[in-house]
């Protein structure tokens, strides 16, 4: 028999989309009327098609792997070059500087943030937020390490800050954040770089939403922030961004200068490290995919995803606005496609949910399937049809006025 990672057992049922499914079919069937109404706000997946360059880019890509001339198998697994060069482009447009040669190509960032665990050991600090996006600590429980929580609440923004009385290793921070909306500003970003200097430590820097900043003040790049190259590794992905949910493609950065000494003495590069787990361990990401990707950073590719983001935030701003009108507190909606609000009526998030199930047919997600601190809370997503959207909040406005 084999021995089992038993560290499995460790982890907490992911019951939080199964039972969301689950009630909402419930009222269907008993509700069949109703149930034709519902809204669903609740999804953290966009709804709007490829545009127009990136298609024509997949096209071509396809037409690419119908000739021998032009045919391509196994791509370099840390992606095309133009790929990353493209990347590497769009960073500097953001006023970043970022190295080609520290960019690595991915299918994703779950898959990065997944298995960015391969390089640390076992002993080590890991702090994750509470609210958090669940990979981050569902991926140290399977390795079988400890995580220690830093509760984001309403009084520190859902921003936790650095606690300079204890010590950390590993530093996952995700801004802007799924599930609260809620983004650092440089100042903030600044003091984590700093603790993770004077710690020896690594933040894992979750970017994933940060085409949604519209803030110029708002950094969208860890590495906008002196010190970072040094304590930091960047995962983003083009899920949100472009679209890309469905055709995957995403990006980590690991910068050169992250060498941190082994227990021998012996100095190991954290790109090093990811380079030869990525060629062991992955084969690349599709050159199709690929150059659907390197067209997303182009001029018109930016121009066009910023169309599809712009009608995403148009919904962010009708259901922040509506919390606003009826007093509700929220965080995020404005550089980011969520919006996390205070349950009202001192309603903990599942009963919430089923209120508003019932009452008004919306369906969001109870913020407890995002940790402890996020039982009083709500998640609403921008992704959906903007007269839905509108729908939704005036049945939300009336139900709560
Ligand atoms: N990081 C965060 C914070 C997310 O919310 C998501 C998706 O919801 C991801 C990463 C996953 O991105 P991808 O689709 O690139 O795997």
């Amino acid at each position: 028999m084999p021995k089992l990672n038993e560290n499995y057992l460790n982890l907490k049922a992911s019951y939080l989309f199964s039972e969301i499914a689950h009630r909402t079919a419930a009222y269907k069937e008993a509700n069949p009327e109703k149930g034709a109404q519902i809204i669903r706000l609740g999804i953290g997946d966009v709804t709007l098609p490829l545009g127009k360059v990136v298609i024509d880019a997949l096209h071509e890509g396809v037409d690419a792997m119908a000739t021998s001339e032009t045919f391509k198998g196994y791509g370099p697994e840390q992606g095309y070059e133009a790929t990353r060069n493209a990347i590497a482009d769009y960073y500097k447009r953001n006023g970043v500087e970022v190295d080609p040669g520290d960019i690595f190509v991915s299918d994703g960032a779950k898959s990065d943030t997944g298995n960015i665990t391969d390089l640390f050991g076992h002993d080590n600090v890991v702090l994750v937020p509470d609210p958090v996006y669940p990979v981050y600590v569902d991926t140290n429980i399977m390795a079988g390490n400890q995580v220690t929580y830093m509760a984001g609440n309403a009084e520190n923004g859902f921003l936790p800050m650095p606690d300079k009385s204890q010590h950390a290793d590993v530093i996952y921070l995700c801004s802007p954040n799924n599930p609260t909306g809620a983004c650092y500003n440089k100042e903030q970003l600044k003091e984590w770089v700093d603790y993770a200097l004077a710690n020896e430590a690594v933040i894992l820097f979750d970017s994933a939403y940060e085409a949604f900043i519209t803030d110029p003040e708002l950094p969208r790049s860890i590495f906008a922030v002196e010190g970072a190259k040094k304590c930091a590794i960047e995962f983003c992905s083009l899920s949100k961004t472009a679209g890309f949910t469905g055709t995957r493609c995403g990006y980590t950065v690991v910068p050169k200068e992250l060498v941190f000494t082994a227990s021998n003495g012996e100095e190991m590069s954290l790109n090093a490290m990811w380079n030869r787990r990525q060629c062991t361990k992955f084969n690349g990401t599709s050159y199709i995919v690929q150059k659907g990707a390197e067209v997303v950073f182009s001029d018109e590719g930016i121009k066009e995803c910023q169309e599809n983001i712009n009608y995403y935030k148009r919904n962010a701003k009708v259901i922040a606005d509506t919390m606003t009108k009826l007093g509700i507190r929220f965080f995020g909606g404005i550089n980011s496609p969520y919006i996390w609000f205070e349950c009202p009526n001192g309603m903990e998030s599942w009963e919430c949910f089923d209120y508003l199930l019932q009452n008004i047919q919306v369906v969001g997600t109870p913020g407890a399937g995002f940790g402890e601190n996020g039982k009083n809370y709500f998640r609403l997503t921008s992704f959906g049809n903007y007269e839905k959207t509108v729908e939704a909040m005036e049945r939300f406005e009336k139900l709560f006025k």
